[in-house]
């Protein structure tokens, strides 16, 4: 028997011998010799590994018929496999428009292009092109965040968690920060107001009850003293609960109320309103969001939010406020730990330049123009599609087009919904239901463009809402078994 394993695996072709192979040639022009020549390795070593277990087992070992073509093939599949980027395309059919863990916001392409341009070319990133000096980052979006949102100055850092943890640190380190209990949140399972406080060096006093908090309830914190005519408290801030809603029994002090308390201790007040939104969406039908102009008009001195929710551009933190305290951030070494890259910069300027024609922002900005898509239009594209995912999921299925209700998502608006229409589909025996739907969403997620969907009430739904490449969409589906 080991006579017979020895003859099989000196059967195997050398390395070397593979090399001259065309189809290893072509891999070569490829993918590089040296990825090559170590899957190759690999392929062989999987190949000896399966005779050795085949003769300990007394079993055949698969023929050494074809045994080139056959090694050629695994070499080829596992560069492919290899080759395939990590990051990939998907389709977000979840009806969640700003999914978090799908890149949230999509670019319009004027910001695309504007940061694969500053990525590419060397650009006047920090640099003074009038005066010939250096320049400050800020100053691409400074203006145009000024002129949107009515602040006197803006920042702008990583994102939004770090545009909080900037204020913060540098407004209040070592110092005392009053927080309402009722805004005492976590976002997205990463972002805690509490731990976010103590991660910039701040003492978390929190203020009043989960459901009411009353005006007093700050006032006792601010009066209280550190010493030499200094408050304890540094600054207040507002967290807006931004991904649940309190309803009953509820009060709160109003920005204005707020802002007046903390001025009459001589505090800045900071309000994170988390997905700020520069247009009233209420024009377009939308739930009404806070903005940073209201924040700003009704007295706070920082207003911190996302680049990448409702905004609809890069991932970004912005901070718009008084000059006198966004120059004091800019100053805090941490500004530099967090600052954003020239891409994010040049998309976010591309991003806001839209906002200055806002009668054609809902055509032209992808975030809006997939909330405001008309429920009909999104329905009549689900009529258009139900045929080919019926060819698609076979008889086990019945494919519906149903009604059902996207979410805004990114911790907007969580109680509205926004009506809009799916693919559904039911398993057609109640035997074995769970297992089949479990194998559906399996066999979306292996296509080549990966689909997203959602389980719910015994059937997958795909919420058509974010569907904007029906050709790309409808084509996978065909070629697939
Ligand atoms: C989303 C959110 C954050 C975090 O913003 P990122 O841009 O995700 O870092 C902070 N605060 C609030 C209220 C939020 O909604």
């Amino acid at each position: 028997m080991n006579d017979r394993l020895n003859a099989r695996l000196s059967a195997l072709p050398s390395l070397d011998r593979l090399l001259q192979e065309p189809r290893v040639q072509e891999a070569i022009a490829a993918h590089g010799r040296a990825l090559v020549v170590e899957t190759l390795r690999a392929v062989l070593a999987r190949q000896r590994a399966e005779l050795r277990k085949a003769a300990s087992a007394n079993g055949s070992a698969s023929s050494s018929e074809h045994l080139v073509p056959r090694l050629v093939e695994a070499l080829e599949a596992s560069l492919a496999a290899f080759a395939r980027p990590s990051m990939r395309r998907v389709f977000n059919l979840t009806g969640t428009v700003l999914h978090t863990n799908l890149g949230r916001a999509l670019l319009p392409p004027e910001a695309v292009q504007a940061a694969a341009r500053a990525e590419a070319e060397a650009c006047n990133l920090e640099f003074d092109l009038e005066g010939g000096g250096r320049g400050e980052r800020d100053t691409h979006v400074e203006s145009l965040l000024c002129r949107l949102t009515g602040a006197e100055a803006a920042t702008v850092v990583n994102n939004n968690a770090g545009a909080v943890f900037l204020a913060l640190n540098t407004l209040a380190h070592g110092r005392d920060v009053p927080v309402s209990r009722g805004e005492l949140v976590e976002i997205g399972g990463s972002f805690r107001v509490p731990e976010i406080i103590a991660a910039a060096g701040c003492r978390l006093r929190e203020v009043g009850t989960t459901n009411r908090t009353h005006l007093r309830d700050y006032e006792r914190v601010l009066k209280e003293r550190a010493g030499k005519g200094e408050g304890a408290a540094a600054a207040v801030l507002r967290v807006h609960a931004s991904n649940y809603a309190i309803v009953g029994f509820t009060a709160s002090p109003t920005d204005a109320e707020l802002a007046k308390l903390a001025h009459a201790h001589r505090v800045p007040f900071v309000s994170d309103l988390g997905s700020g939104s520069l247009v009233e969406l209420a024009k377009w039908g939308l739930p009404p969001e806070p903005t940073p102009m209201q924040a700003l008009r009704a007295g706070a001195d920082l207003v911190t939010f996302s680049g990448d929710k409702l905004l609809g551009g890069p991932q970004a933190g912005i901070v718009v406020g008084r000059r006198r305290l966004v120059e004091r951030l800019r100053r805090n070494p941490l500004k530099r730990a967090l600052r954003l890259d020239k891409g994010r910069l040049a998309a976010l300027e591309a991003v806001l330049r839209l906002y200055l024609d806002p009668e054609r922002l809902a055509e032209r900005l992808p975030t809006l123009r997939l909330l405001t898509r008309k429920p009909d239009e999104i329905e009549a594209l689900a009529r258009r599609l139900a045929p080919a995912m019926q060819g698609f999921c076979g008889e086990a299925f019945v494919v519906e087009v149903a009604k059902c209700s996207s979410q805004i998502g990114s911790g907007s608006l969580p109680v509205e919904r926004l009506p809009s229409a799916a693919l559904r589909m039911k398993p057609v025996s109640r035997k074995d239901g769970t297992r089949h739907l479990q194998s559906l969403v399996a066999s979306l997620r292996v296509l080549p463009i990966p689909v997203i969907g959602r389980v719910h009430a015994n059937a997958v739904w795909l919420d058509l809402r974010c569907l904007e490449d029906e050709a790309g969409f409808a084509a996978q589906l065909r070629k697939s078994p």
